[in-house]
């Protein structure tokens, strides 16, 4: 701050008020800016997820095709098996022999049939996982559209906020000139020691706004006459009263 001239205790309020205001916007900035990532983050997550699922019914789906096809090949293997023992039959010379073809026709018989009942299982898996496998990727198409919706919006904002971050941190550097460092300083380790960023505060409902501290009457009248610079007692925040507060644009 200039050397020259000497400030009142209002003229070092409202130029504390002004730092605070432009801060505070700031803070704004960085939550939305903070959580918008985030959103776009979770949705390209979820579609991460969706993909890996996919993936892995079109895996069992080409499982249980491959499946189908080697019961396809079991059946051929028995009816060629069949045709052997049938040509052999026509020239069995005994009862005994006769039997034992009987006996093995029988076997690739029942082969047939049960490789038959897997393929018709395997055929209704197949169906139901083709089913499941559509919906994995209605889901993803309709993720990935809102994914690009959000991305096309945090771009926006993102542009937004650039431009108006910019203004506000030229404003708050010569905001910041105005204030005695000894203040500033005090201003910003408040600022740092709480969540919600806020050093300088009205007096809300008879309270400090900061820690919701009840503020004694004659108090409250001190912090409106403007002579001394008043802190909350329970948190350390500058108060001031709401009409100051007001007073200030930035
Ligand atoms: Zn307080």
């Amino acid at each position: 701050m200039a050397t020259t001239k000497e400030y009142s205790v209002e003229e070092k309020l409202k130029a504390l008020i002004k730092v605070q205001k432009i801060e505070s916007k700031l803070d704004q900035i960085q939550i939305l800016k903070g959580e918008l990532p985030m959103e776009v983050k979770d949705l390209e997550d979820e579609i991460e997820g969706l993909n890996a699922r996919k993936n892995r019914i079109e895996e069992e789906i080409n499982g249980i095709q491959e499946f189908i096809e080697s019961r396809k090949e079991a059946i051929k293997d028995a009816q060629a098996l069949e045709k052997k023992y049938e040509k052999q039959s026509e020239n069995v010379k005994n009862n005994r022999e006769f039997e034992a073809i009987n006996k093995e026709l029988e076997m690739q018989g029942l082969e047939i049939k049960l490789a038959e009942k897997h393929i018709k299982d395997a055929t209704e898996e197949l169906i139901e996982k083709s089913e499941i496998l559509e919906k994995a990727k209605k889901q993803i198409g309709i993720k990935e559209k809102n994914l690009e919706h959000k991305k096309g919006e945090l771009d926006k904002i993102i542009v937004e906020t650039e431009k108006e971050e910019t203004v506000l941190r030229k404003q708050v550097n010569v905001a910041r000139e105005s204030v005695e460092e000894r203040l500033l300083f005090g201003f910003d380790r408040i600022r740092k020691s709480y969540r919600n960023g806020l050093s300088v505060v009205p007096i809300e409902r008879e309270s400090c706004g900061g820690c919701y501290n009840t503020i004694p009457p004659q108090r409250q009248s001190e912090i409106k006459q403007h002579k001394k610079i008043i802190v909350c007692e329970n948190c350390g925040r500058i108060l001031v009263d709401n009409d100051l507060a007001d007073s200030v644009d930035i």
